[in-house]
């Protein structure tokens, strides 16, 4: 390919949008240029980084025999009306209405599809089991598209799916899934960590994620300093606190005026209200209770939808993770409680709400849920449902109770690991697979059943394995470059070595064009800079360093003397060969590394 025909112009400036490094250098580079917010054109540098992407997920899967299949991303209502999914997906869904009226959607994801697919063709056990994936344009509304392909709007997914005919068998096709996931990540080349995964009703460990180590990233992971346990922090369960013994007097009503917020309350009771033995009040010592508006996607019942507060009550110490409260209470939405609410429900008293005016059998029958720090017989300086006063010593199981608990604690490095050994730490990271065991759930709202060894009619059981094909490019783009460009891994480089023709004169030009044929005759992907003209070679260097393909070789002032460079993008080495050792040299620095 030559560059002076290459569909392609670099930028010197920054795109105005770009959050992250790789995003920004991915425009600049002329990989990919934006369309609109979260929907980005391939150009064709980009789509052969995406193209090599492609190919490694493919024959990862192949070598699992997986069968490669596509279904359509315009897809009609009713398989999505069958699994709820048509309300549930919200705002996320891409719908529309053809001429005839009929409602349709852009695929977001295909469990339904496949799951009919099966059903339309299998029936007996002995079909099974059948793996099936397609590498395909996916639609999902985002909330906040960010980072250019990190987070679209129209984006490339691998989905997979497998058809078992029970546990055993879908443990197997789980973990052959799993084996090649490690096999692609380990080949896409950037630091990546398997992490449980919050798989909502599913519970255990059915669920995991691939996570790019990223501090960019919008998933956070916690890992433990003394096990193997990691987990999405969505994904974390901390145990329950064991009872402990009441030591606490009775309840008793303290004013405590103008104190909504937590730092105030511990210092009015520090002054007005201190410990009987000693000890200085803390933000610990507290229950705080927080209210949130659920909104409920429609159902037979409500049509509409419905609107439910929600208490949850937590140390006073400790914040409510909003990512972990939204995969906490799914499918519902997660809306501020305004004060219009609070007009509605006078039960809730801003700042000074209490769990005795709270739970499902109470006046009120707001639903009321706990931290699972909160041990049965332990005390609190809790509100007291009134204006300007708190109640000390509430103690949970004698003086008040909850709904049951709730996962939604914020987490703190430092915590005990909820697997007892070590303590957790925390980082950031981006989804780039995510590998599940869906169970019956799809098969049995659309009725996939087949014939058993006894000829008894059972459900299928399914895993649904996805890995974000254009995320992907975004990761490995944000995971290697550096101060002045790209660097592509070998294995998705858009070409594997970059001739650069760096002066004037025929005869340079002329033994650059030969080493660059030289090269291809060789079978390699070569891209030649070929610009003759004003382009210097500085700004063909600049260029080359931004492209970040991984060798650059420079035929330049040394073919005075019969030599060309060679460079390592990344390590930045370079050495000087003669020109006839050139293709011998490239080939045994792209195939040996
Ligand atoms: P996220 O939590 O990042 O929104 P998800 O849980 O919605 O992801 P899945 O439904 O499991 O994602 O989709 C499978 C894979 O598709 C993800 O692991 C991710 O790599 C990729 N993916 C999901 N949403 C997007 C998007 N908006 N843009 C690009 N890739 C995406
Ligand atoms: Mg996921």
């Amino acid at each position: 390919m030559r560059m002076s025909s290459l569909f392609l112009r670099t930028l010197r400036e920054d795109p105005a949008d770009a959050e992250l490094p790789g995003h920004r250098l991915l425009v600049r580079a002329g990989y990919v240029r934006r369309v609109a917010p979260g929907i980005y054109t391939w150009l064709p540098m980009g789509l052969r980084v995406l193209r090599k992407v492609e190919a490694i997920v493919r024959e990862e899967m192949e070598a699992i025999g997986a069968q490669e299949l596509s279904f359509p991303a315009l897809l009609p209502k009713e398989p999505y009306q069958a699994t709820n999914r048509w309300t549930e997906y919200g705002d996320n869904l891409f719908r529309l209405t053809d001429r005839k009226d009929a409602d349709l959607l852009l695929g977001p994801t295909h469990e339904e599809m496949f799951t009919l697919a099966v059903k339309d063709m299998f029936t007996s056990y002995k079909d099974l089991p059948v793996s099936l994936f397609q590498v395909q344009t996916k639609y999902r509304d985002e909330a906040r598209p960010r980072a250019g392909v990190l987070r679209g709007r129209e984006f490339v997914m691998k989905d997979s799916y497998s058809f078992d005919i029970d546990a055993a068998g879908l443990q197997r096709s789980y973990d052959a899934h799993r084996a090649a996931y490690v096999r692609i990540f380990d080949r896409l080349g950037f630091e990546y960590v398997v992490v449980q995964a919050d798989s909502g009703a599913m519970g255990g460990s059915a669920s995991e994620e691939f996570l790019a180590v990223n501090e960019g990233g919008e998933d956070t992971f916690a890992r433990s300093t003394g096990s193997d346990y990691a987990a999405n922090v969505e994904a974390v369960e901390i145990p329950q606190a064991p009872p402990v013994e009441v030591t606490a007097g009775p309840a008793r009503v303290v004013d405590t005026p103008g104190t909504p917020t937590i730092e105030a309350l511990v210092e009015i009771l520090q002054a007005q209200h201190p410990r009987a033995d000693g000890r200085a009040w803390t933000a610990a010592d507290t229950l705080k209770n927080v209210v949130v508006m659920l909104v409920h996607p429609a159902d037979e019942e409500h049509p509409e939808g419905w609107r439910e507060p929600l208490v949850i009550g937590l140390p006073g110490d400790r914040e409510v993770d909003p990512k972990r409260l939204e995969v906490k209470v799914a499918p519902a939405e997660i809306e501020p409680f305004e004060a219009a609410d609070f007009a509605r429900y006078p039960a809730l008293v801003r700042g000074y709400i209490g769990p005795q005016a709270l739970g499902e059998d109470s006046a009120s029958g707001i639903r009321y849920l706990l931290d699972p720090s909160v041990a049965q017989g332990s005390a609190w300086v809790t509100g007291a449902n009134e204006e300007g006063k708190h109640v000390v010593d509430l103690v949970l199981g004698r003086d008040f109770t909850a709904d049951g608990t709730i996962q939604a604690a914020a987490l703190r490095e430092g915590d005990p690991s909820p697997d007892g050994t070590g303590t957790l730490t925390l980082a950031r990271g981006i989804e780039m697979g995510h590998i599940f065991q869906l169970g019956t759930k799809y098969a049995e709202a659309l009725g996939l059943k087949v014939l058993d060894e006894n000829g008894k009619l059972t459900t299928v059981t399914m895993g649904s394995y996805g890995i974000g094909v254009t995320r992907a490019v975004g990761v490995i783009a944000e995971d290697t470059l550096d101060d002045v460009g790209l660097c592509w891994p070998r294995e998705v480089a858009p070409f594997d070595v970059h001739v650069v023709a760096a002066g004037k004169g025929e005869e340079l030009f002329a033994a650059a064009g030969e080493l660059a044929e030289g090269l291809e005759a060789r079978g390699l992907e070569v891209l030649y800079d070929d610009r003759a003209g004003k382009i210097s070679p500085g700004v063909k260097f600049k260029d080359a360093e931004l492209i970040g393909i991984p060798t650059i070789v420079v035929v330049g002032k040394g073919l005075a003397d019969g030599l060309v460079e060679i460079k390592d993008r990344r390590s930045g080495e370079r050495r000087e060969v003669p020109v006839a050792e050139a293709v011998d040299a490239v080939l045994s620095e792209v195939r040996g590394a």
